[in-house]
């Protein structure tokens, strides 16, 4: 997530806001179809360590689990979440290790770009050559939404949607700052689509954000995920746009 950008950019919200209830998405989000991606490789583009677990873990566990290749691509180390913490780039960078082994026990690869928090837009090209290094058949790409509300996330997800289309990329979007910050009418006319997580995978998710202390109980400052923000991560299903 990171929040000192998100002040900037969008003053209208803060993760402390007490936001959307998660109550006023269920209506929304029960209607919308189950999902799974086609049976092959994954690629999951990150914007900061913890969005790749909040969003789409228990769709990593089970894909792993399964048998399938799983790469996450962690755009930027979260350094910019608390500016005075020195170090905290190789903080968040360790939570995400021990979050994707809590995640699953075999193999998840993690492709780190460490561009500048906040100011991904700067650097799509980068992105985009990486992303490309990466293409193969079968493949499915989830990335964050394109509107989500934070500069970082919106900069990988405009580059994504661009690979959707010069490259046939099979794409999934995932909201994450939307959950907190818009109204459920917000996603009306798109196509939304649930995957829906095995008891199993919930715990595995549920044990990975656990790592991620650095954004639940940050020492003297507020949370960046605080308790109403998680609870859109602790559903029986992940939602993406499809
Ligand atoms: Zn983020």
């Amino acid at each position: 997530m990171q929040t000192p950008m998100l002040r900037a950019a969008f003053a209208s919200f803060t993760p402390s806001d007490a936001g959307t209830p998660e109550a006023q998405w269920l209506p929304t989000l029960s209607t919308w179809p189950q999902w799974k991606p086609a049976e092959g490789p994954l690629v999951v583009v990150s914007p900061h360590p913890d969005d790749e677990v909040l969003a789409a873990g228990g769709l990593i566990h089970a894909w792993a689990a399964a048998g399938h290749a799983v790469t996450v691509v962690s755009v930027t180390d979260g350094e910019a979440a608390f500016p005075a913490w020195r170090g905290l780039r190789l903080v968040r960078r360790e939570e995400l290790k021990g979050a994707l082994r809590k995640l699953c026990p075999l193999h998840v690869t993690i492709v780190r770009l460490s561009l500048p928090d906040g100011k991904v837009a700067r650097h799509t090209n980068r992105l985009r050559n990486a992303l490309l290094t990466l293409l193969e058949p079968r493949l499915t790409v989830l990335a964050p939404y394109e509107h989500d509300g934070h500069p970082d996330h919106d900069a990988i997800g405009a580059v994504c949607r661009g690979l959707e289309k010069s490259h046939g990329v099979s794409l999934a979007r995932y909201p994450v700052w939307t959950w907190h910050h818009a109204h459920p009418s917000v996603l009306n006319g798109l196509r939304g689509a649930r995957f829906m997580l095995s008891c199993e995978a919930r715990r595995a998710k549920a044990r990975a954000i656990q790592c991620f202390a650095s954004q639940l109980q940050p020492p003297q400052a507020a949370p960046i995920v605080p308790r109403h923000v998680l609870s859109h991560f602790e559903r029986p299903y992940e939602a993406f746009l499809l």
